[in-house]
């Protein structure tokens, strides 16, 4: 069985360098973010990560590639000839483990830091559930965009809502949710 670990790269493109990280660490509904990771590798990681897991069908090929502000390290884990890793061979559990224990032996060597928004990135507190501008009631995290990006403009259509909300959702055309939601 091979473990490969690729990292650290630093030719990143302007755009990497100016925008995805942060948007990235931040994007909780495509990556998995710090959770998992620190899940796995209890407090081995700490401060802002972002990475995504991967496994091929039958459990052949298992990765985890991640990233802090210091350094961006792809995990491996397969035969060389094709066969199962082993049953439930995950990138969560079998790749995720080994980025967590490269991060925390590499922490000394190459500290993180929280990453900065570029200016152009603006905040804007969505509902959680419906990812669209919160209502009372609703659930809400802070989704960022950057200039050019749609930001929702409609009312969320899940959560109830005050008075003046309904007003305003019943004006866009959106159907209010039932009295007991
Ligand atoms: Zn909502």
């Amino acid at each position: 069985m091979a473990i490969s670990c690729i990292a650290p790269t630093s030719r990143t493109s302007r755009c990497c360098r100016r925008r995805c990280p942060f948007r990235c660490s931040r994007c909780s509904r495509t990556w998995s973010i710090a959770g998992p990771a620190q899940r796995r590798g209890g407090s081995a990681c700490h401060g802002a990560v972002g990475g995504k897991t991967g496994t091929t069908n039958d459990y052949r090929d298992a990765w985890f590639v991640g990233f802090n502000s210091a350094v961006v390290v792809g995990v491996w884990v397969g035969y060389d000839q094709p066969a199962r890793i082993r049953e439930g061979g995950t990138g969560a559990r079998v790749a995720l483990p080994i980025w967590a224990d490269f991060m925390r032996r590499t922490a000394q060597r190459l500290p993180a830091h929280a990453f900065q928004p570029p200016g152009d990135i603006q905040t804007v507190e969505l509902c959680n559930v419906s990812y669209l501008r919160p209502v009372d009631g609703c659930p809400v995290y802070a989704e960022y965009f950057k200039d050019g990006d749609d930001i929702p403009s409609r009312l969320c259509t899940i959560h109830q809502g005050d008075i003046k909300q309904r007003a305003q959702r019943a004006i866009q055309g959106s159907s209010a949710p039932s009295a007991r939601d």
